[in-house]
């Protein structure tokens, strides 16, 4: 097997595994009882979210653990929702998560902006300023790297304008972890990752509040993550999570090496499979990650084909396989329903290497000629845009 979808999940890191099991085995105690065995797994914890607010340039005081990426973007926005005045609205990028789209659209109904992008899927700086201008806007969230083209948005830009207007400014940055450097998010007010983008376990991931927003809250309950998050902390997630974005940032050069790998594997793709486009080719994208159009045949026909081969690549985010429909990012890059029904997302890891890129790129060749004989059949009608 050939795994080639690693924006959808990773496998465990080596640094992660070893973190998992010793933290399993030996960090069970609950870290908030009163006796010695508790007091080393509360060590543990600190540890660990210090470690991770170095990182970030940040501090260990607004670092929140949570469930994953999806709880902690829920709670951000519902927390936005409670907490600013009814005249002040929501504007978030046309081509957010689902987890930041749909609680947007339940808790800021009639007080949302949705932000355009190019044809390349970057965001309108310009239309955020005038939506800015008019003084609608309380809060802004902006992925800081698109889930399904991976196309990186102008997050560092958008903070600063968001800090000079006063506005609070929300980054999911769930893509970025363990593929960019770990730049200064300084002018981000609540930025999101997640643990099983970068190689740590599931079900986990953080939340780094800036000093303005300390006083966010979001699960109540017990006094846990300093009373924001309440509930017995998930303690091997979180050491294993830590452990291994340290992983990640140590193998940042294998991670940056596959942006060369992919740049020849699309070079091949587009030689080989007349009327095949790459999406975002021309914009700042994530170095692992190929988002290409078919010229013909359903996605769902070719990752198929390629999985009997031994590859495992997407249709497009994971969240939205098996949903028919164009998602709301294809939806805001102007893409046709025929379109959206051809797209492949191809994604690696640090350590694929340029031999296994070139394999795929023969198999993509090869099911390219096992299916042109259908041509006549099912195949053609997925071209026809409705
Ligand atoms: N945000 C983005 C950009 C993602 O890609 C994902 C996962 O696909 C999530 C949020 C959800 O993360 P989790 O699986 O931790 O809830």
């Amino acid at each position: 097997m050939t795994y080639f979808d690693y924006n959808s999940t990773t496998p465990l890191n080596r640094a992660a595994k070893d973190a998992l099991f010793d933290a399993v085995d030996g960090q069970w105690a609950n870290p908030s009882s009163p006796y010695k065995v508790s007091a080393r797994v509360r060590l543990a914890l600190d540890t660990a979210r210090e470690n991770l607010a170095d990182r970030l340039h940040g501090k260990g005081t607004g670092m929140v653990f949570t469930g994953g990426a999806t709880e902690a973007n829920n709670s951000v926005i519902r927390y936005l929702a409670e907490i600013l005045p009814q005249e002040k609205g929501l504007a978030i990028s046309a081509i957010e998560h689902p987890s930041v789209m749909e609680p947007a659209n339940h808790f800021f109904k009639g007080r949302l902006d949705l932000l355009p992008v190019s044809p390349e899927g970057v965001l309108d700086v310009d239309h955020l300023g005038a939506v800015m201008a008019a003084g609608r806007p309380g809060a802004v969230s902006v992925m800081a790297a698109n889930n399904e083209t991976r196309v990186i948005q102008p997050w560092g830009r958008l903070g600063r304008i968001c800090r000079e207007n006063g506005v609070a400014y929300h980054c999911d940055a769930s893509q970025w972890f363990g593929k960019c450097p770990n730049y200064r998010f300084d002018n981000c007010d609540f930025l999101v990752g997640c643990s099983h983008k970068f190689g740590g376990p599931k079900g986990v991931g953080f939340l780094a509040l800036s000093e303005n927003w300390y006083g966010f809250r979001s699960v109540f309950g017990g006094p846990q993550e300093g009373g924001r998050r309440g509930g017995t902390e998930n303690i091997p997630g979180i050491l294993s999570m830590v452990a291994a974005l340290g992983w990640a940032d140590r193998h940042r050069e294998g991670m940056l090496a596959q942006k060369d790998h992919r740049d020849v594997f699309e070079d091949r793709l587009i030689r080989g499979i007349p009327g095949l486009k790459c999406v975002g080719k021309s914009a700042p994208r994530l170095p692992n990650t190929s988002f290409v159009i078919l010229p013909i045949y359903e996605n769902l026909r070719w990752v198929t084909k390629l999985d009997v081969k031994g590859f495992q690549v997407s249709t497009g985010s994971a969240c939205a396989t098996g949903k028919t429909g164009r998602s709301p990012t294809m939806r805001a890059m102007d893409f046709t329903r025929g379109e959206s029904r051809r797209t492949i997302r191809v994604s690696s890891g640090p350590q694929t290497g340029p031999e296994s890129w070139a394999d795929l790129a023969e198999a993509f060749l090869e099911t390219w000629q096992s299916l042109k004989p259908d041509a006549s059949c099912d195949g053609l009608t997925e071209v026809i845009s409705v």
